[in-house]
């Protein structure tokens, strides 16, 4: 039972946006109350949770992407100590290549000093895979395990009173000139992190283009690694000893939550052709991402109401992203200056 009644700030939803805030305002002796309605399978429970310097088709680089990652291996490694239980795996990514053009693509790349530090040819194949055209590593790169880590920080929100286990009623909130209301708390600063969801959210205006992915989890007897392994944009992250979440598809602008066939049928077939040993699919997941147009995170204060904010638009990068956002966003509404 919340039996708060004033607090400084009020958080709704509690996925990887709205957990990090509430980190962020802990770290920082905040009082806060976080509302969620604890719904299965949001975009956040289910995510491999893959963070890699190396973006996209073109494997680009971008300078931010550098300067987040350390960052956020720092917050996890912070949230792992508060909810006693490590959600971070640093490991760097065995890629395979599928095609001699993308072999000859890396190889140029080889040649940017910029990229050099974040690639490594590899000698040693991984034994299982199929490898057509050979295979190099991305380094600086890992994954974090976010079931638990949304399991074991809903505990511990739990834990010390700072959950409110219901779904946020936008009409219910009273706007006062230097304070906010909300069924009997009294606040003074609002954070929406509804994820998708905040395509109905009455206060912002923001596009959010919902983007559904699915993902499996397999078993292989015969196939074990600590890598991730990544293939023609499929990947393997290894949760347990031969059990691995294998995704992801994207389909843009679709916002049902109903886990698709052909979604499960595109991955199977693309871990048929990157493993050669069976497997068997032990789940199929999907969930809705919230991206945004030019993938522009959205870490912005209300207009008007200036207790009001919005942190959302974490697309497919949420966990390399979303800790250095939240600390910003978190030192805009306490109005401290950043480094
Ligand atoms: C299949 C898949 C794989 C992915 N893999 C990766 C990956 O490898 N690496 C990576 O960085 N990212 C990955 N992502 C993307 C990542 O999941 C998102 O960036 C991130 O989860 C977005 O977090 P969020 O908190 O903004 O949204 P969400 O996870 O959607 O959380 C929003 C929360 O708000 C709550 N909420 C909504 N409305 C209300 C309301 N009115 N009142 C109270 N609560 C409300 C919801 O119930 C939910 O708990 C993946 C996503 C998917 C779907």
């Amino acid at each position: 039972m919340v039996s708060i009644k004033k607090v400084n700030t009020v958080i709704v939803g509690q996925g990887i946006a709205g957990s990090l805030l509430a980190f962020m305002l802990h770290r920082k002796k905040i009082p806060f109350l976080l509302i969620d309605p604890s719904v299965p399978q949001t975009a956040s429970q289910i995510a491999a949770g893959m963070f890699t310097p190396l973006s996209g088709k073109r494997k680009t680089i971008h300078p931010l992407s550098l300067q987040q990652i350390p960052f956020a291996i720092n917050i996890y490694k912070e949230i792992s100590k508060l909810i006693g239980y490590n959600i971070l795996h640093l490991t760097n990514i065995y890629q395979l290549f599928d095609s001699v053009e993308e072999q000859s693509q890396l190889q140029r790349k080889y040649l940017e000093p910029s990229f050099a530090p974040y690639i490594k040819s590899i000698s040693n194949y991984l034994s299982g895979t199929n490898i057509y055209c050979g295979a190099y590593e991305v380094t600086h790169s890992g994954w974090v395990n976010c079931e638990y880590w949304m399991k074991f920080f809903k505990i511990w929100l739990k834990k010390n009173g700072r959950l409110l286990e219901a779904k946020f009623v936008h009409q219910n909130l009273q706007i006062k000139e230097d304070r906010m209301e909300y069924n009997g708390i009294e606040f003074e600063n609002i954070f929406f992190c509804e994820g998708y969801k905040a395509i109905n959210n009455p206060f912002f205006n923001e596009i959010i283009i919902p983007c559904k992915g699915d993902v499996l989890t397999i078993a292989s007897e015969h196939f074990t690694t600590d890598q991730i392994v990544k293939k023609n944009g499929i990947y393997l992250v290894p949760i347990e000893s031969y059990s691995f979440k294998a995704g992801a598809t994207y389909q843009w602008n679709n916002d049902s939550e109903t886990p698709d066939q052909a979604a499960k049928l595109l991955i199977e077939g693309q871990l048929k052709n990157m493993l050669t040993n069976p497997f068997e699919i032990i789940n199929h997941q999907s969930a809705i991402r919230p991206t945004t147009q030019n993938r522009e995170v959205i870490a912005r204060q209300h207009q008007h109401h200036k207790g009001m904010y919005m942190f959302n638009g974490l697309g497919t990068k949420g966990v390399l992203q979303g800790p250095w956002w939240a600390d910003r966003i978190v030192a805009l509404s306490l109005q401290l200056d950043l480094e």
